[in-house]
């Protein structure tokens, strides 16, 4: 059979492929080369309405499908993607800049929610509650909140995708997607597949626009009193306006927002293991990684050994685009990423941080930046403070676990914290006192289907993931029959 091309360049409303009402489109850009990949539809309110009352239409019966067979189609949408990772890793390495090795494992991390998904959707189990009175039963149930919608961001642009629409179609929701600006081919390629997969035309919709149409996108999907829920993952600032935003028609919100990630080696660690978890963690996808270390805290007596390994091992990495064989480490997405990153490591070298390895724009030029590792940073620096979301790793130095904890809550945000530990005491005490929503002790892999991903305090509200991840999409609706007894 023939294969459904991928590299799709319009919208998806109501099971059609479409453009925007006035003709005008954007580009997307290759990060690792300046150029125009695609041009795709630059909507507005009135598509995004289209697609909202679209997803409404297919709801009465989209909802009403039994679990299983809702199930199956969203299983079907699951070994589809798989079948075709090559492909949605090649558009993914083209329009985000991640080498293509990372793509595959992104399609395979956000093909795992779909899996999941799939199989939880026949999972969804309510309650009989013991009653008060011979003559009562009272039943809980849980429903399919009705119409969602799901704004995404560019950094993992198919798993932040899959981690909303999969957990909604599953529990019976239908669903409109709003992509990044830089990202939206990875996100059409993935309502090709759901089409192939045989979701009824309007349960899955994609509106496209650049950044000045964002926010009259924002407000359609957030004002319109149809849309039941918003799932956003994307910047606190952004999250902040959208939850304002959604007050006015009181619609649920998941918003998985900015981290900013203590990742604390003490003194009892195995150093290796630690140099390995932070290279993994803070180097991955050039480091636009919500849960990315930003700020890493070693103690005095591992701190020499540690920067060494670290620094020795950082130096190697190599960099360049994503298509070519043996990359490790691709660009930044876009040049104002770029330019956070320089003034981060500028403002550290001022205030007296030193630099061990990169420290600056990689040779390469364009968005390349060196990956860097800085010793002597500071809590007044921008580093510690703000998300750096590039590759740098800025190391502090502590001498005692409660000065450490001290440091890691200081912040805002709460999304993830690591440490490395050998003291099983310790290990229960630090995590129970770090103030982030996850934690990894001994191991930066934190990330699976099977877990509740999200944050505390202004990282975020709600779970992806899991079973609690699926239970986002749905709301607890309760019944109580009288008069049993007559
Ligand atoms: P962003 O600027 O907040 O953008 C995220 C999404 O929101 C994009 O689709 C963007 O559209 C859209 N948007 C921007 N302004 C909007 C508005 N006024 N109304 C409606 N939509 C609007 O964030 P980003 O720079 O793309 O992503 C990086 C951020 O995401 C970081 O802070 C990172 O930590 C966070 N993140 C968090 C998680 C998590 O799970 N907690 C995961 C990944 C990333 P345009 O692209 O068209 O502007």
């Amino acid at each position: 059979m023939q294969e459904v091309p991928l590299m799709k360049t319009q919208g998806y409303v109501d099971g059609r492929w479409c453009g925007s009402d006035d003709g005008r489109t954007f580009g997307v850009t290759n990060p690792a080369t300046g150029e125009t990949i695609a041009d795709v539809p630059r909507m507005g309110a009135s598509e995004t309405r289209r697609a909202i009352e679209a997803a409404d239409k297919a709801l009465p019966a989209w909802r009403s499908l039994p679990a299983k067979d809702r199930g199956k189609i969203v299983r079907r949408w699951y070994e589809l993607i798989v079948e075709r990772t090559d492909d949605l890793a090649r558009i993914m390495t083209l329009e985000q800049g991640k080498p293509l090795a990372e793509a595959r494992g992104e399609i395979a991390l956000g093909a795992a929610y779909v899996e999941w998904n799939a199989e939880e959707a026949k999972r969804v189990y309510g309650d009989v509650i013991p009653t008060l009175g011979s003559d009562r039963r009272m039943v809980v149930v849980k429903a399919p909140i009705g119409v969602c919608v799901g704004i995404t961001p560019w950094n993992f642009p198919h798993a932040m995708v899959t981690r909303k629409a999969s957990p909604a179609l599953a529990a019976g929701c239908t669903f409109v997607l709003k992509p990044a600006e830089a990202t939206p081919l990875s996100a059409l390629a993935l309502a090709a597949l759901a089409e192939e997969a045989g979701f009824p035309p309007g349960v899955f919709n994609i509106v496209t626009g650049d950044e000045s149409d964002a926010p009259e996108i924002g407000r359609e999907m957030t004002a319109n009193p149809i849309v039941r829920k918003l799932g956003f993952t994307g910047s606190t600032q952004v999250g902040k306006l959208l939850m304002e935003q959604c007050a006015a028609t009181v619609k649920k919100v998941s918003l998985e927002l900015g981290g900013n990630a203590p990742f604390i080696v003490f003194d009892d660690a195995d150093v290796d293991a630690a140099v390995s978890g932070a290279l993994a963690a803070k180097f991955r996808n050039a480091g636009q990684v919500c849960i990315s270390p930003n700020r890493l805290y070693v103690q005095a007596g591992v701190h020499d050994a540690f920067v060494a390994k670290l620094g020795e091992r950082v130096a190697k990495i190599r960099v360049g685009n994503g298509l070519e064989d043996g990359s490790q480490m691709g660009p930044l997405i876009e040049e104002q990423g770029f330019s956070k990153v320089l003034a981060h490591v500028e403002d550290a070298r001022k205030r007296g941080a030193k630099v061990v390895t990169g420290g600056s724009p990689h040779k390469l030029g364009g968005t390349f930046f060196d990956p860097t590792v800085l010793t002597g940073v500071t809590a007044d620096m921008l580093i510690s403070n703000e998300e750096t979301f590039g590759p740098v790793a800025g190391i502090a130095s502590f001498d005692t676990e409660a000065n450490a904890i001290a440091m890691a809550n200081d912040t805002v945000f709460g999304l993830a914290g690591y440490f490395y530990t050998r003291d099983i005491g310790r290990a229960w005490r630090v995590a129970e006192a770090l103030e982030t929503g996850m934690v990894g002790i001994n191991t930066p892999l934190i990330a699976n289907e099977a877990m509740p991903f999200g944050g505390i305090k202004q990282s975020g509200i709600g779970r992806e993931g899991s079973k609690y991840g699926l239970e986002e999409w749905m709301e607890i609706r309760y019944f109580c029959f009288g008069g049993i007894d007559k």
